[in-house]
């Protein structure tokens, strides 16, 4: 059974909900506060863990913030667990340097690593941050089982701007359905945040050392398949630096071509880059909106300048409106990643049209492979697998495109899912299975004019994309960035042989 709460802390009531009350009185008697950070792996702008220090020091108990490594997490490879044990590793530091918060990193399932964790240091409350993905919420269920009965657990959305269950009690149907339930309520929680307090009772026991470079050589030779990318930093500096840096910062550099320029996949620095700090929580949707609301101040020679005021705006569209309609979607509709989750319009177009006749039709790993007689979208599927992520707007042409040449909706909805998840840095995420959704399947999209494999889903084809930008530019682009990212590797595995000859 799942509540709010209004328990006293500096974080509002509706951001907290109980997945379970214990039977344990939090109070001067309780054991330590135990916080399993998953979904927001950040020291600063992080509601779950202000909530976990405020309730700490008001029974003036100790604080603890715990992370499980899973073996084995929907198919992440050596680029994601590199980025995000990077991250980690950042994080560790600060904490525990800055805000004597001691931080657990366990491996294996955390079903068991974390209720173990809490029985073993007497723990009162556990806390945990929000997704609405099935895989955590699962999990959740068996911690909540597992502890025991004396255990609270609460769960923090630290992630949305608005906590999913405030914005809306039901799946929304559109971006329109939704924008103005969250804009109502941006005055009560899009606020600044508290500073994090240090806690007032040191953590007794003594921890264990993290062995950072035996892990992350662990995950990057067990994942590497899909190697580590270069071009981004891990970690809330680098986040902050990408955000509102003065070198090539999004809010203090690139922001007023945003609306001009974002479609544009031969200008990819226009997009703001954000994604795959949002995706692992090294940044705050929250702490980004704030500082693009200032961002006027930051750039005072555009003020009041329409292009930057229309900036602002698109970009607040996309990093709330659009973030949180899919957690909207991924919380409320079970069926998220598959047809059974489209609407019934859709559903029937796509059933309709399920058999007409195909151009092409691709396997997967013809596709994987980029071997379709299509150059721009194998240069699309290219950036992804080279680069680590492709430009937004090609998203919506390679998935639509999945549709046009495989057996069925059914079978394009896995295959773009699969390659998502696999190779962009900001895969696994709500937005990836709701763009993926989008795409095929029509969610949060209208009918469009009914057209053979597609029905009324709404179509894109090669001779739309060249009206709207250099289609050969971007495909000769994305060859010098394979062809850069194969070289250097070729020079990596080159010097790596070089050490062990010298040796
Ligand atoms: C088929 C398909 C697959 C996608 N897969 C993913 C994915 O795996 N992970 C992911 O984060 N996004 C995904 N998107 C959404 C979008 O393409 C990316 O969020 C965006 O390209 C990320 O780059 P950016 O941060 O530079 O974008 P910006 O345009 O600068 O956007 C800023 C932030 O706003 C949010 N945002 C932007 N566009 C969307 C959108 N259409 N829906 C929801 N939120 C949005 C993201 O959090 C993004 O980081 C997908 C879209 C499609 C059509």
């Amino acid at each position: 059974m799942t509540s709010l709460t209004p328990p006293s802390t500096t974080v509002q009531p509706g951001r907290i909900r109980v997945l379970k009350q214990g039977s344990r009185p939090l109070d001067k008697d309780a054991g330590p506060v135990v916080y399993w950070m998953f979904r927001d792996q950040r020291v600063g702008d992080n509601w779950a863990l202000i909530h976990a220090v405020d309730q700490a020091n008001k029974n003036n108990v100790p604080v603890a913030v715990a992370f499980n490594l899973f073996d084995q997490f929907m198919g992440a490879k050596a680029r994601h667990l590199g980025f995000m044990l990077r991250g980690l590793r950042h994080l560790q530091r600060n904490i525990e340097e800055t805000f004597q918060i001691p931080f657990y990193l366990f491996r294996g399932k955390a079903e068991e690593t974390i209720p173990n964790f809490v029985r073993e240091c007497g723990a009162s409350l556990l806390i945990t941050d929000f997704t609405p993905l099935r895989e955590i919420r699962r999990c959740k269920d068996k911690i909540c089982k597992r502890v025991s009965d004396s255990v609270t657990i609460h769960e923090v959305d630290a992630h949305n701007v608005v906590p999913v269950w405030v914005t809306s009690e039901k799946l929304e149907y559109s971006a329109k359905t939704l924008r103005g339930k969250i804009n109502k309520l941006l005055p009560e929680y899009l606020i600044d945040f508290p500073l994090l307090q240090l806690p007032n009772k040191k953590w007794a026991v003594a921890k264990h050392s993290i062995d950072w470079e035996g892990i992350i050589t662990d995950v990057l030779r067990k994942g590497s398949e899909v190697p580590e990318i270069e071009w981004c930093e891990s970690g809330e500096d680098a986040a902050m630096e990408v955000l509102k840096g003065n070198k090539d910062g999004f809010l203090t550099k690139r922001l007023k071509n945003y609306p001009t320029d974002r479609n544009n996949p031969l200008k990819p620095r226009a997009l703001s880059c954000l994604s795959p700090y949002l995706h692992f929580g090294q940044i705050s949707a929250q702490r980004c909106a704030l500082e693009a609301r200032k961002a006027r101040k930051l750039c005072p020679e555009l003020l009041y300048l329409p292009a930057t005021l229309k900036a602002i705006d698109t970009f607040l569209e996309e990093l709330v409106v659009r973030r949180e309609l899919a957690d909207n979607f991924c919380f409320y509709q079970p069926n998220y990643d598959t047809l059974k989750g489209a609407w019934e319009w859709a559903r029937k177009t796509l059933k309709d049209h399920a058999s007409d006749k195909r151009e092409y039709i691709y396997t997967k790993e013809q596709l994987e492979k980029a071997q379709t007689a299509d150059p721009l979208w194998n240069a699309s599927q290219l950036e992804m697998v080279y680069h680590g992520k492709m430009h937004g707007f090609m998203r919506m042409y390679w998935a639509k495109k999945i549709l046009e040449w495989t057996e069925g909706p059914e079978e394009a909805l896995a295959i773009s899912i699969y390659l998502n998840d696999k190779y962009q840095i900001d895969g696994r995420d709500p937005n990836g299975y709701v763009g993926c959704m989008w795409s095929i399947c029509g969610v949060h999209d209208q009918g469009w004019k009914e057209r053979p494999v597609f029905g009324k889903i709404r179509y894109m084809n090669y001779s739309g994309c060249k009206r709207k930008f250099d289609v050969d530019g971007y495909i000769a682009y994305v060859k010098r960035l394979a062809g850069d990212t194969k070289k250097r590797k070729a020079e990596i595995l080159l010097s790596g042989k070089a050490k062990e000859v010298r040796c």
